[in-house]
Order: structure tokens, then C-alpha cells, then sequence
């Protein structure tokens, strides 16, 4: 790690807890009031743009056992039938939403997240993509992507996705080291791990991405720095190394951890800096904070061309404007609204029986939203804020709209965070490590806004 005595200096100053921006506003500011009816005004609006693509999002809450780090919305119901009778569930929710969308089906991205999408039988991952493109026309050129358990998945599963058109993988991998995984109750077999992946290299599947985890207990820098050497020379297109967020209040099985086995906050910097150094030497362009992507990979390229996008379901270079999720907990974004489905299986099932959907909070954006929204999401996906974009697309002058916020960013330049250009802001490399605190900056829900929730450290 680069010796700086300014890092630290910054470091004291800006980690603190913040939102990760997968979203703005943030969900804890969503509203309890918007439900069924809202979201069904929201696809109808939708149903207007029948030539827009969509980008779906499936959710398959179902994981072999829980991992104790894990923060997703998952359970471990192993049956085949309650899988089977899930995707039936989603059938229904499927044609309720297909109804409302009229003529509005053609997909540029479809990714299935969880819980873990290997979970399913091969039959059953048959069935789900079956009751999709039975209502929506999947591009020739979309994006269908997947997240994938290496402890799980096999060769004939592999071919079965390809079969089916997925071009996208995605490895949980947290870390290779065996003590680690035993400290997060993830044993995860490296030789399967690597073998795996060289036989989707070999089956030619491009943009793999390894999720990789940092602040594990048990994670030392030696350990760690094993593991991102292990990644660098496997080579994915693609890394995620994201922060441990350690939340036993609300994960209670996050409990399962001894909080004496986990690196201290400035340990857990220097795994993260030293990480983020070793990919950047060796050659991995930086995307969003704490992404890493090899420079021939699409996301690497439309960064360069600032046309890279972000959603819910990670960086992207096929979002459409409108997203829509499906499942237990999915969450779509629609005419400028979010909505978010009830988070128990049982209470999702309930409602779209009852032909409702299953929506129970959500957010319509005012305009003001729509306009940080853009600023956040440009900032996180291509390093800058470009006024003269924003006051043409917006009609704003910049620094009238963001009067309030000028100050802070100056003291962000004086930190040697940000650069003012003629028309823009640019983030430096070192803004890039506190990407997250420039964006709180635009965020009118934190102003003087005591939200009482638990954001991971922005650091
Ligand atoms: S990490 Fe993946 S497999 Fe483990 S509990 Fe979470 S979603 Fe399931």
C-alpha cells in the first residue's frame, strides 16, 4: 500500500457510515404507502414505451445452508417441491406484470440473483427461464447473467446455461483460504473453485466475474493478499471486492462470528487498499469504487466512452430505464418509482395468490430526485459530474441548483479529492476511495436527517 500520511488523515476525516448508492434515494427512505396500486400505474405508465427494452431481475431466495457473513434475503428450504412451487408463484406474478406491460417485452438484460440460482434443480432452472421467455423476447444481443455457487454447480450445469443463453457468470468466492471459510461457515473447495471456472473459459463464456469479500474474520493482509494474487492470475473480466458489513443487531446469524476474529477498522482499510493496488498494477481498470475490470471488457470501455450504468443488479452497459424484479424481495424501478416486494416467502406467495402483487414499499421520485439520482449514479459510474450535461438535461444552472452543496465541495478540492474543470468535476484517483462521501454530499435525505439505520463504513 502506497505510504501516505494524507490517506490517513483522510481516512479519519471521511469513514464513517453511508449508503452504498445501489440505489437514490436510498431504501430506508422508501414509503410504506406505496403498494399494488401504485406499481400497476407505474407499469401502465411503462406500457407507453412499447418499443423501450426492460432489464428483469429474478430472485431465488433459496441457499443449501447460510452462510453467517451473508446479508442477502435468502432462506434454506431445500425441498424440490417448494422451488417448483415458487417459480410457479412468479409465473403468476410474471403474467400480472406481462398484462399490464401490453406490448412492452423485449429484454436487453435478465439476471438471476439470490440466495443462490444454483440451488435450483436442472429442471426447474428449465423451468424458470421458460416461464420468462414465454412472455418477454429476450435480445439476440442481451445481457443474461447469473450468479453462481462453485460449491454446487457442475459442468452439466454449465452447459445447461449456455444452452439456455446465459453469457454471464458470476463466482461467489469471498476468499480461497481454507480458515477464513471455516470462520465464515463457508467451506468452499479452491480446486473445485478454479476448475470450474476454467471450464467456463473453455466453454467461452466472457465477462466472469469473482465476488471477492474484505474485513473477514480471520483476514489477515497476508491472507488476503494470497487470494487476490490467486484471482489476478486466474484472470476474470470482472471483480467485485466488496466490505464485510458486519450487522449482528439486525443479521442475527451474522452472530456466528466472533467479533474478536475480525480485523480492526484500519486493518480492514489496508486489506482493501492493498487489494485495489494489486489489481490496479496489474492492469484491472477501477470501476465504481470497488470494482475491477480488465480493459478489454465492455464495462472498462463505455466507462472510457461515460456511458457506463449502474443498477440494482451491478454495473451494467444494457440497463434500460425501466427494471423490473420478480420474486421474494425484488426490487423493480418503473416510471420513476420503486417498488419493493414483502420479504418473506410465505407473505410474497400470500399476496400474488390473491392476484395482488406483492409490492410494500416503494417511492415515486419527484424531479429533484430524478436529477440527484442522474448526478449520483454518473459520479459512481464514470468518475465525474458534468455540469453542462446535467444543466442541459435538467434545465438547471448548476450552481444555483447546488448552491447548498458548493461549499462542501470545495473543501472536498482542497482535500485533493475533486478537480474543477471549465464544465465538469472530476473525481482524482484519491476522490475514488471516497466516492461514497462526494455522493452523500448530493443526497437531500441526509440533510440533517437523523435516519437511524445501519449504512456499512464508506471506506
Ligand atoms: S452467500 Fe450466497 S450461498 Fe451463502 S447464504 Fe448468502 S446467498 Fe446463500
Amino acid at each position: 500500500m502506497a505510504d501516505n500520511s494524507n490517506l490517513d488523515k483522510l481516512l479519519k476525516k471521511y469513514d464513517r457510515p453511508g449508503p452504498r448508492y445501489t440505489s437514490y434515494p436510498m431504501v430506508p427512505v422508501w414509503k410504506s404507502d406505496f403498494g399494488h396500486e401504485e406499481y400497476v400505474r407505474a407499469l401502465e405508465n411503462s406500457s407507453k414505451k412499447p418499443d423501450e427494452p426492460l432489464s428483469i431481475y429474478l430472485h431465488i431466495p433459496f441457499c443449501r445452508q447460510r452462510c453467517w457473513f451473508c446479508g442477502c434475503n435468502t432462506t434454506t428450504l431445500k425441498k424440490e417441491g417448494t422451488h417448483n412451487s415458487y417459480l410457479d408463484i412468479v409465473d403468476k406474478e410474471l403474467n400480472l406484470a406481462a398484462d399490464l406491460l401490453s406490448k412492452r417485452r423485449r429484454v436487453s438484460q435478465f439476471h438471476w440473483g439470490g440466495g443462490t440460482p444454483s440451488c435450483l434443480s436442472n429442471e426447474n432452472t428449465v423451468k424458470a427461464f421458460e416461464i420468462f421467455s414465454r412472455k418477454f423476447k429476450i435480445a439476440d444481443n442481451a445481457e443474461v447473467s447469473i450468479e453462481l455457487d462453485p460449491r454446487i454447480t457442475d459442468e452439466e450445469r454449465i452447459q445447461l446455461l449456455k444452452s439456455l443463453g446465459f453469457n454471464r457468470l458470476s463466482f461467489g468466492v469471498q476468499d480461497f483460504n481454507a480458515d477464513i471459510q471455516t470462520a465464515i461457515g463457508r467451506n468452499q473447495d479452491e480446486k473445485k473453485t478454479v476448475e470450474l471456472y476454467r471450464y467456463c473459459r473453455d466453454e467461452g463464456f466472457q465477462g466472469i466475474n469473482f465476488d471477492l469479500i474484505y474485513g473477514l474474520p480471520k483476514q489477515t493482509l497476508g491472507l488476503f493478499k494470497d487470494t487476490v494474487r490467486k484471482t489476478i492470475d486466474l484472470g476474470p473480466d470482472r471483480i467485485a471486492l466488496y466490505n464485510f458489513a458486519y450487522l449482528p443487531d439486525s443479521k442475527p446469524h451474522q452472530r456466528l462470528i466472533r467479533s474478536e476474529d475480525l480485523p480492526s477498522p484500519s486493518e480492514k482499510i489496508e486489506l482493501f487498499l492493498t487489494a485495489r493496488e494489486m489489481f490496479l498494477e496489474s492492469g484491472y481498470k477501477l470501476i465504481g469504487m470497488d470494482h475491477f475490470v480488465l480493459p478489454e471488457d465492455e464495462l472498462a470501455i463505455a466507462q472510457s466512452e461515460g456511458r457506463l450504468r449502474r443498477n440494482f443488479m451491478g454495473y451494467t452497459v444494457k440497463a434500460s430505464e425501466d427494471w423490473l424484479g420478480f420474486g421474494m424481495s425484488s426490487i423493480s424501478y418503473v416510471d420513476n418509482s420503486f417498488a419493493q416486494n414483502l420479504s418473506t416467502l410465505d407473505l410474497y406467495q400470500k399476496k400474488i395468490e390473491e392476484g395482488s402483487f406483492a409490492v410494500y414499499r416503494g417511492m415515486r421520485l419527484s424531479e429533484d430526485d430524478i436529477i440527484r439520482q442522474y448526478l449520483i449514479a454518473d459520479l459512481m459510474c464514470n468518475f465525474k459530474i458534468d455540469i453542462t450535461e446535467l444543466e442541459n438535461k435538467f434545465k438547471i444552472t448548476f450552481n444555483k441548483y447546488f448552491g447548498d452543496t458548493l461549499e462542501a465541495l470545495k473543501i472536498f478540492q482542497d482535500d485533493g479529492l475533486l478537480i474543477e474543470e471549465a464544465d465538469a468535476y472530476t473525481l482524482t484517483d484519491m476522490g475514488k476511495i471516497f466516492i461514497r462521501n462526494i455522493a452523500m454530499a448530493f443526497d437531500s435525505y441526509l440533510k440533517g436527517n437523523d435516519l437511524k439505520v445501519q449504512f456499512s463504513r464508506t471506506v
